[in-house]
């Protein structure tokens, strides 16, 4: 579905992103694979990706800092010449009730989560032609909210009123722009939550249990690809009803 498509994926070394990287991969396209630390985890990716036929580079920067983007464009630009497929998908918690939250952990969580994605679109879209395809990672947090989360739950909603913003402003070039907002998937990011409380929600869920990367990845490759055509604009839940 995506043979000879270039897709960037911000945060891919790792959970949602490289899963993003290998299903979109599967479907024929190449990919560039941005993180932030974790050098030996996004190699791994990219070797995975080329041993499957396609090209796949790696790319350190810090998706809050509008110059490090600036230098990882420089390399898109020379390697691939264009973007196809954007995908926000680089993400931090720093979860505190609002209370005791310090302000760097306020300004940590929106600068990653929000500010990247200001960053990083900005400078793809220099990139991207007409029919181009934007995917913003938000969060069923975002819609609902959490306890402990309002930086978090700030961010992730403001993705959504910036995807829903953007869909409108580039819909007469034919780009399309959707956020996805997962549920509780199995990756790092929430594997510090007590069991107990692990245990409560998968309760709460009700297809019974918490979702795989792939889930996510797979509502990815749909929007990336031809057959979302007419689909802009709009949030997709891949949460297993927890949210309805
Ligand atoms: P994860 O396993 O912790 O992976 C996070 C990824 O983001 C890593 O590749 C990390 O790179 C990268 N990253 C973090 N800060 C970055 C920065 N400043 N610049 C560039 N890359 C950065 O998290 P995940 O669960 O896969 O989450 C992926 C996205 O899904 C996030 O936006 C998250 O908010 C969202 N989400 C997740 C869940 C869930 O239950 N897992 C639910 C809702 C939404 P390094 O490896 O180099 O650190």
């Amino acid at each position: 579905m995506l043979k000879g498509k270039v897709a960037l994926v911000t945060g891919a070394s790792r959970g949602i992103g490289s899963s993003i990287a290998f299903e979109m991969a599967k479907e024929g396209a190449d990919i560039i694979v941005n993180y932030a630390s974790s050098s030996k985890n996004a190699e791994e990716v990219v070797d995975k990706i080329k041993k499957m036929g396609n090209k796949a580079i790696s790319i350190k920067a810090d998706v809050s800092n509008y110059n490090e983007v600036a230098k990882m464009f420089e390399l898109v630009k020379s390697e691939f010449k264009k973007i196809d497929i954007l995908v926000n998908n680089a993400g931090i918690v720093r979860d505190r009730t609002l209370r005791n939250m310090s302000q760097e952990e306020w300004n940590n969580v929106l600068n990653t989560n929000l500010s990247s994605v200001f960053n990083v679109t900005k400078q793809a879209l220099q990139l991207m032609g007409d029919g181009g395809r934007i995917i913003n990672i938000s969060s069923i947090v975002g819609q609902y909210g959490n306890f402990g989360q309002t930086n978090y739950a700030a961010a992730k909603a403001g993705i959504i009123g910036l995807t829903k913003s953007l869909a409108k402003e580039l819909g007469k070039r034919k780009i399309t722009v959707n956020a996805i907002a997962p549920g509780f998937i199995k990756t790092d990011i929430i594997k510090d939550m007590p069991f107990f409380k692990r245990k409560i929600i998968r309760y709460m869920i009700p297809l019974k249990e918490e979702g795989n990367p792939e889930d996510v990845a797979n509502a990815v490759v749909f929007l990336a690809s031809e057959k979302s055509r007419y689909i802009t604009g709009s949030v997709i839940n891949v949460d297993g009803g927890l949210a309805f």
